[in-house]
């Protein structure tokens, strides 16, 4: 019998939450009557998450919580995949471990679920956002841009926090791609999806393990992951530069013959040779990022290794990959 609902919840050096987030979980739903999975992906913790996670199922074998344990830190969107591969409840909901997510907010998304048979999937998304201006104007100029570039919608303020039906799990888990952006999967493969407000708590114990450069380097998988537009910048600007060269030569053959031979510029000279070499290089840059993801995509690499996987009664170790 499928579960009513599976968790899939990506740990990284969260030992002191987990034990806290499945007790959450289950003091919200079990008087509901609702049966859970809850499925803990253990993405390559040092912390002693991985001993926590055990001792939490061996104290819980009535099949109810699934461990698969990484063999290494593979990312949180790796961690995502593996959680969605293993849960098998007829709802999928993604929650981050560290309670900053409230497990009652999941279940209101279950009764909207409930209610509302016409939408696939419930997002939360953060009307008031808890953090410094300078990133939220970085955030939002990443919005717009990529709104602009790509022909998927990204909601601002909507996170991986989000609850839907198997149908979309398994359009989820049909994506195979290597380089993930959860944000862009779950807009791309469709389904009718219902946004809701909730407020982010603070973190219950440990760290973020954000920070900017991460953030920017995510924003650029982002852009990179579901829009060409970038590469047919080398083309608008190689025709603009080659019109204003046309045009300026034109300038320099008519002074020419009225003034008589000027002694160029070397200035102007220096600059336009760094200008072209500057752009040049860029366009190498961006072509680079594309051939770098059609590289390791082209490795055909699984997107995460599991070294163990805990569920129901039996212990199963197995050493192979997932695609
Ligand atoms: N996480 C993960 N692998 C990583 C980084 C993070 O599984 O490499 C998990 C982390 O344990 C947490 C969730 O992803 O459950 C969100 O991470 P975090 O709280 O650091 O992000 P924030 O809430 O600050 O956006
Ligand atoms: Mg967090």
């Amino acid at each position: 019998m499928p579960k009513n609902l599976s968790f899939v919840i990506p740990c990284y050096n969260e030992v002191g939450n987990v034990e806290a987030i499945f007790s959450a979980i289950h003091s919200v739903f079990d008087p509901e009557g609702i049966t859970l999975e809850i499925v803990m992906v253990n993405d390559g913790s040092k912390d002693g998450t991985r001993e926590k996670l055990r001792e939490l199922f061996m104290a819980h074998p009535d099949g109810s919580l699934k461990v698969v344990d990484f063999s290494r830190n593979f990312g949180k969107e790796a961690a995502i995949f593996a959680g969605l591969s293993h849960a098998t409840g007829e709802r999928v909901c993604i929650i981050d471990a560290d309670l900053q997510q409230r497990p009652e907010v999941a279940l209101s998304m279950y009764r909207i679920l409930d209610e509302k048979p016409e939408y696939d999937c419930v997002a939360a998304y953060q009307d008031q956002r808890k953090e410094g201006k300078v990133l939220s104007f970085f955030k939002n100029c990443f919005y717009r841009l990529i709104n602009r570039m790509c022909d998927i919608d990204f909601i601002q303020g909507a996170s991986d926090f989000r609850m839907f039906r198997r149908n979309m799990a398994d359009a989820i888990l049909s994506v195979k791609e290597y380089h993930r952006f959860s944000k862009g999967i779950f807009s791309w493969v469709g389904f009718e999806t219902f946004f809701m407000p909730y407020e982010v708590q603070e973190r219950a114990s440990g760290t973020s393990k954000w920070n900017f450069f991460k953030l920017f380097a995510y924003a650029i998988d982002g852009i990179i992951g579901y829009s060409t537009v970038p590469l047919r910048i080398s083309t608008v600007l190689g025709v603009l530069l080659s019109i204003f060269a046309v045009v300026y030569m034109i300038v320099l053959v008519i002074k020419t013959l009225i003034l008589g031979i000027d002694v160029p510029g070397y200035v102007t000279t220096l600059g336009f040779v760094l200008l072209l070499g500057g752009i040049q290089l860029l366009i190498l840059g961006i072509l680079g990022e594309y051939m770098a993801r059609v590289y390791i995509q082209g490795k055909d690499r699984p997107i995460y290794i599991v070294k163990e996987v805990l569920e129901g009664t039996e212990n199963d170790s197995s050493a192979d990959g997932e695609k």
